[in-house]
C-alpha cells in the first residue's frame, strides 16, 4: 500500500485527518511513491494554534539561547545532508550532487541565523535632546507562514524559517505538495536539536491550505516563493488581510555574451545554468543574448554537441548530468513550449523531445524515440537559435531544459532586452571589459546580477530577491533583509526624573 506522508505539528508527526490527498511521484521512474494529505481548514487551524501557543515563550527566549539550538540543528543537518538530499532527489528528480548542493545552500542560512544576537543589535543615541536618550530594537512579529515551490524542497524553506525563528517568531511551513517529505524530516531534526514543540510546524496542502493560512487572523506574516501569477495573488490577498508579505515569483534570466567574452568559459556556464536541474531553477539561464552574429554562430557551434551529449538519468545514476522533470504534466507543458517555438519560427538546433536516460534505465536508451515514455518524466536538452522577443518561448517562463538564443546587434540592444522583459530576477554578462560590466551592473533592472558568474545566487549573509514581476513586496529573503522582514522596529525615547524638567509644551517636541 502507498505510504501517506504526515504533517508535523506541535513537535511531532501528525497523521492527516482530512479526506483529500495528492500523489507524490518518483520522477525518475514515473511511479507514485506516496500520498500527500491536502490539509483542510480544520487541519490548518490546528497547526496555526500550535504555532500561536508556542510564540510567547519562544519570543521571550534570549537570542543566544535560540542561537545555541540553531547551532545544534546546524550540526544535525550537516550529519544528515546525504539523507535529506536523497529525499529531495527521489521526489523532485534532480541529481544527487545537485540536491546536495541545494541543501548545503539552505544550511548556510542556518549558519547565518546562528549569528542572531549580533543581527538583532539595535541603535542608541545618547542625548537626542537635553536629558533624553533614544534607542531602537527589533521584535518578532508572531506566527509566520511560509509557502514554498517544488523546485527547492529543502533550500527555499530554509531561506525562510531559520531566520524567522532566530528572530523569535514561530513558523508554519506549507511546502510544495509535489515533494513534501524533506520539509518534515528537517522539522523533525530541528526538534531533535532542542527546538520547542510548536515553533516550527509543517502542514501539507494545495490552494485550499494556502487560502486558509492567508485568511487566518492568527497568522501575522506570509513568505511565498513560487510562480508569478500565484505570487501576485498571494501578495494581494495577504496584504488585503493586513499581513506583512513578501512573494517571490518566476523568472526569465538572460546571459549576455559580449564579443570579447571567453567562449569556453561561457559555454560551460551556459550548459550548467540552462540544463542543471533540468532548468527547474528560478535562477536558471533560459535566454542567451549573443552580441553580434559571429558570437552567436560560435556559441551555437559549441553548444549543440554539448546539449546533444548531455547525460540524462535518474538520481540513482551517479554520472547523470540532468534528471527528469518533476511530473508528467510539467513535462507536457515544457514540450508544448518546444512545439510552439518551432511553430513560431525559431530554429530548433537540438530537439530533446523523446530523449530518454543514457543508461537505458526505465526503458530509455538516450536516443530519440526511446525511453522517455517508458517510465520517468525525462526530456532531453533543447536549444533554440534565432529566437525573437515576441515568441512565447521568449516571453514565458518555461521552467525546463530549453535554452533560447537571441541575436542582438549591440550591447544597448542586449541591455534593452534584459530591461524590457517582465521578469527581473537574475541576469549575467560575460565579458572581459570592465567598463561594459560596470555599465551593465548599474543599468540592468534586475535584482541579482552576475559578472562572468551565470547563477548569481547571493550568499546567505546577503539577501535574495528580484525586481519587476519577480517579487511582490518590499523585503528580500535571508541576509539583513530577512531579519528586517521577520522583525518590526520599536524606538524608545527616554528621560529619567533627574533630567531637565520642562513645563508643559503645547508645540511639537524639538530639541530646543
Ligand atoms: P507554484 O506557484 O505552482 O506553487 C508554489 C506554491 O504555491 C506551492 O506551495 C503550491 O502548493 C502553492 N499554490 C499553487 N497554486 C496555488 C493557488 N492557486 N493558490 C495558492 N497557492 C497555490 O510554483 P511551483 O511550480 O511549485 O514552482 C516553480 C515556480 O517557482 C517557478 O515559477 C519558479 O520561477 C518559482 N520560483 C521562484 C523563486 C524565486 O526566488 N523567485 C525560487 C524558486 C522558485
Amino acid at each position: 500500500m502507498t505510504a501517506t506522508i504526515d504533517h508535523f505539528v506541535g513537535g511531532k508527526r501528525v497523521a492527516a485527518s482530512g479526506n483529500r490527498f495528492g500523489d507524490v511521484f518518483d520522477p525518475s521512474t514515473g511511479a507514485v511513491q506516496a500520498r500527500v494529505p491536502l490539509a483542510s481548514d480544520a487541519e490548518v487551524d490546528d497547526a496555526v494554534a500550535a504555532a500561536r501557543a508556542a510564540f510567547p515563550a519562544w519570543a521571550a527566549t534570549a537570542p543566544p539561547a535560540r542561537a545555541r539550538i540553531l547551532f545544534r540543528f546546524l550540526m544535525l543537518l550537516r550529519d544528515r545532508l546525504d539523507e535529506i538530499a536523497r529525499t529531495v532527489s527521489s521526489e523532485h528528480g534532480k541529481t544527487l550532487d545537485d540536491a546536495r548542493g541545494s541543501v548545503t545552500r539552505g544550511i548556510e542560512v542556518v549558519e547565518f541565523a546562528c549569528g542572531i544576537p549580533q543581527l538583532l543589535k539595535g541603535e542608541h543615541n545618547e542625548g537626542v535632546a537635553s536629558g533624553i536618550d533614544s534607542y531602537s530594537f527589533r521584535q518578532p512579529l508572531g506566527v509566520c507562514a511560509g509557502i514554498t515551490p517544488f523546485n527547492f524542497p529543502a533550500m527555499v524553506p530554509m531561506w525562510m524559517f531559520p531566520v524567522a525563528i532566530a528572530c523569535g517568531n514561530t513558523f508554519l511551513l506549507k511546502p510544495s505538495e509535489r515533494d513534501p517529505s524533506a520539509a518534515v524530516r528537517i522539522a523533525e531534526l530541528a526538534v531533535e536539536a532542542g527546538l520547542p514543540a510548536g515553533v516550527l510546524n509543517v502542514i501539507h496542502g494545495d490552494r485550499e491550505a494556502v487560502d486558509a493560512l492567508i485568511a487566518h487572523p492568527d497568522v501575522d506574516a506570509v513568505s511565498f516563493v513560487g510562480s508569478t501569477p500565484i505570487a501576485e495573488r498571494v501578495y494581494r490577498a495577504a496584504a488585503q488581510a493586513g499581513k506583512r508579505v513578501q512573494a517571490l515569483g518566476g523568472a526569465k534570466n538572460h546571459l549576455v555574451v559580449m564579443p570579447d567574452a571567453d567562449l569556453d568559459q561561457t559555454v560551460e556556464a551556459l550548459m550548467g545554468s540552462a540544463y542543471g536541474s533540468a532548468g527547474e531553477r528560478c535562477m536558471a539561464v533560459s535566454v542567451a543574448v549573443a552580441v553580434g552574429d559571429e558570437v552567436a554562430d560560435a556559441l551555437v557551434e559549441r553548444l549543440a554537441p554539448r546539449v546533444r551529449g548531455l547525460r540524462i538519468g535518474g538520481y540513482r545514476d551517479p554520472d547523470a548530468e540532468m534528471g527528469p522533470l518533476v511530473t508528467g504534466a510539467h513535462r507536457s507543458r515544457v514540450q508544448g513550449y518546444v512545439d510552439a517555438g518551432v511553430e513560431e519560427g525559431a530554429a530548433l538546433v537540438v530537439d530533446g523531445r523523446g530523449v530518454g536516460p543514457a543508461d537505458g534505465a526505465n526503458g530509455g536508451a538516450g536516443a530519440k524515440g526511446d525511453g522517455a515514455d517508458a517510465g520517468g518524466f525525462f526530456l532531453g536538452g533543447c536549444l533554440f537559435d534565432r529566437v525573437r522577443p515576441e515568441m512565447s518561448i521568449y516571453t514565458d517562463e518555461i521552467f525546463g531544459p530549453v535554452l533560447s538564443l537571441v541575436r542582438a546587434k549591440s550591447y544597448e540592444e542586449a541591455l534593452s532586452l534584459v530591461n524590457d522583459h517582465e521578469y527581473g530576477n537574475g541576469a549575467a554578462i560575460f565579458t572581459r571589459d570592465g567598463d561594459t560590466a560596470r555599465d551593465f551592473t548599474s543599468r540592468a533592472k534586475i535584482g541579482m546580477i552576475g559578472v562572468n558568474v551565470p547563477i548569481p545566487v547571493p550568499a546567505a549573509f546577503h539577501s535574495f530577491g528580484g525586481w519587476k514581476r519577480s517579487l511582490f513586496g518590499d523585503h528580500y529573503m535571508h541576509g539583513p533583509e530577512g531579519v528586517r522582514f521577520y522583525t518590526r522596529l520599536k524606538t524608545i525615547t527616554q528621560r529619567w526624573p533627574s533630567g531637565v524638567r520642562d513645563r508643559a509644551d503645547f508645540s511639537i517636541p524639538t530639541h530646543r
